[in-house]
């Protein structure tokens, strides 16, 4: 570690956990550390770890003789980054939350707020499994399945904050309700929820995704089919995507890119099968685990450094 290094203060706020770090310029953790979201406090409770955490990793920085130059948050929901405000989270319950400005006066650091997918998908298209692919589409898959569109290492944002909502595009007109209201979205068949609750409707016995891929791989034929109608919706949005996108590489995060081969090779098949004159993106598994966040959100922090400094 090299004294008097400059370093960004990260944080990965989930709706359960908040991930921390000192990002190096390079994308080197020095220091990582986890706390409580704690979001049955309230908004309010958790803008205040939030800003505590920060200030606690500022000084941990400045003890260990680096220099912070930047902080970068990550939250869930709708996050307008031109203005720096949280919108909206369904699991935390922010509302119109101007927390970069919060955590710029309280830190005393730039800061750039950022979309905790968004962010996810930067740090996999610079430093993980997308590097060199110039577009990439990461797809994060887990109780719900979110988005991000990555041209040149820079993420679309959208004119609202809520690009790159690929769960709620309809691939099911019959399906089942999803949490947005509307039936058949793809975040309602194909996310880790989904699949466990499908499972557990035809067998009348709970199940976690990764069982029911496990119980497929074992040749549960009622395991195979909710696994095999799980994928072949993946499949219709991935195929939706690449209409639009034309990426050059798909990087499948979250926690249902752990079933490893159990997923990719049956939805490289299907996906393959959807296209057309599209070319075929390379589908790969996300590199970075959950440490994507935290590094985004130092990357988002650094960027909007160099541009300011421009
Ligand atoms: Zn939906």
């Amino acid at each position: 570690m090299t004294p008097g290094g400059e370093v960004v203060v990260a944080l990965d706020v989930g709706g359960t956990g908040m991930k921390c770090a000192l990002v190096r310029p390079d994308g080197a953790t020095v220091h990582a550390e986890r706390h409580a979201t704690g979001a049955a406090r309230g908004p309010e409770a958790v803008v205040g770890t939030i800003l505590d955490v920060a200030e606690g990793l500022a000084g941990k920085a400045r003890a260990d003789g680096l220099t912070p130059v930047a902080c970068g948050i990550a939250v869930p929901g709708v996050v307008d980054e031109a203005r720096g405000v949280a919108v909206w989270s369904a699991n935390i319950g922010f509302r119109d939350v101007p927390l970069r400005e919060l955590a710029q006066t309280r830190l005393g650091l730039p800061t750039a707020l950022g979309h905790d997918v968004r962010v996810g998908g930067l740090a996999e298209a610079r430093l993980g499994a997308g590097r060199d692919a110039g577009h990439v589409l990461f797809v994060a898959i887990g109780t719900g399945i979110a988005a991000a569109h990555v041209v040149d290492g820079s993420a679309a944002v959208g004119a609202h904050g809520a690009a790159g909502e690929i769960g709620h595009i309809l691939v099911r007109p019959d399906g089942p309700r999803c949490g947005c209201g509307r039936p058949g979205c793809l975040e309602a068949m194909a996310s880790a929820s989904a699949i466990g609750r499908r499972y557990a409707e035809l067998s009348g016995a709970p199940a976690t995704a990764a069982e029911v891929a496990d119980r497929a791989a074992a040749g549960e034929p009622l395991a195979g089919r909710v696994w095999a109608e799980a994928v072949e919706a993946l499949a219709d949005g991935l195929a939706t995507g690449q209409a639009l996108f034309d990426v050059a590489t798909i990087v499948i995060g979250g926690g249902l890119a752990q079933a490893g081969p159990r997923l990719f090779d049956p939805l490289r098949t299907a996906l393959r099968e959807r296209l057309t004159f599209h070319r075929e993106p390379q589908l790969v598994a996300a590199a970075l685990g959950d440490e994507a966040g935290c590094l985004g959100a130092a990357l988002l922090a650094l960027d909007t450094l160099a541009k300011e400094s421009r």
